[in-house]
């Protein structure tokens, strides 16, 4: 099964984006009583327990990657290392001078998407963007965008409390798929689990394909079908919840279905990803 793992590569971000629940993840990371940022030897462990033949990485996760100094050298191991790399940035602690370290080094990334933040500490437009083109007209990516958040969501109730949502359930992202490894080498479910609901190995210590793993998945995935389970994805936006006609509800997906041209690619996006969980529910009966 192809994966992406999500790096974070220190706890507490201090953009803090105002539509990001980070004293949720402080609160429960401090729990743990761990290591809060991820240094270039622990990134180089965690790799060794990764696959880049069915595992793509993702720079993002629960923080900003740039502002852990570490960062471009793990980009750059990670290249050559033959992974394929995304990364979800807000340019905060990205230089001209790492940019330029980058190019040196012959790093390319898949798909680069520029967050353009609302903070009150950090944002200044004309920086923002400066930092972009420059990162562009240096760095190869097959993609690479500037991406604004329209819309806030709950990150599974913990920036807002949000209903919880009855019947049998799927992750339209299938980022059960999309696990965020923190500096301890904990591998948590999703970018959504801000709380750290569901912990699923550690990859220090367990390969990112082991059956100790991948059972883990496997029980997230049957307890999103069971209408009593307590969890995560019962309150985040990114969950469809199918009710006895099988009529799917497309949560934060619904604002796309309006007749807008601004949206016409979403709306593709949408009906395709409809067409699939429709053949997905036939096929598993559910
Ligand atoms: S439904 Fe939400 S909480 Fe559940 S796996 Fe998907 S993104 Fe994560």
């Amino acid at each position: 099964m192809k994966k992406n793992l999500e790096v974070t590569t220190h706890i507490g971000c201090k953009v803090l984006c105002k539509y990001c629940p980070q004293s949720k993840i402080v609160e429960a990371y401090g729990k743990l009583k761990s290591k809060n940022v991820m240094t270039l030897s622990d990134f180089k462990k965690i790799l060794l327990n990764v696959d880049n033949k069915d595992t793509k990485l993702i720079f993002a996760g629960f923080s900003e990657c740039f502002l852990n100094k570490d960062s471009v050298d793990m980009i750059i191991h990670a290249c050559r290392q033959g992974f394929k790399i995304d990364i979800f940035t807000t340019a905060v602690g990205l230089t001209k001078a790492k940019i330029l370290k980058m190019k040196k080094a012959g790093v390319s990334f898949y798909a680069v998407a520029f967050h353009l933040f609302k903070s009150d500490r950090f944002f200044k437009k004309d920086k923002f963007y400066k930092t972009v083109e420059f990162f562009k007209s240096n760095i190869e990516s097959r993609v690479c965008k500037v991406v604004e958040v329209r819309k806030v969501f709950s990150r599974a109730g913990s920036l807002f409390k949000v209903d919880k949502k009855p019947g049998k359930l799927v992750c339209l992202n299938n980022f059960v798929y999309q696990n965020v490894v923190l500096p301890n080498g904990d591998l948590f479910l999703c970018c959504n689990d801000f709380s750290l609901k569901h912990k699923l190995g550690n990859l220090f210590e367990n390969h990112n394909s082991s059956k100790k793993i991948e059972s883990e998945r496997k029980k997230i995935v049957s307890l999103m079908k069971k209408e009593d389970s307590d969890i995560a994805c019962r309150f985040c936006e990114i969950s469809s919840c199918f009710d006895k006609n099988n009529n799917i509800r497309f949560g934060t997906n619904k604002d796309f279905l309006e007749k807008d041209d601004r949206f016409k690619d979403k709306i593709e996006t949408v009906n395709k990803l409809k067409q699939k969980i429709k053949e997905k529910i036939k096929k598993e009966n559910i």
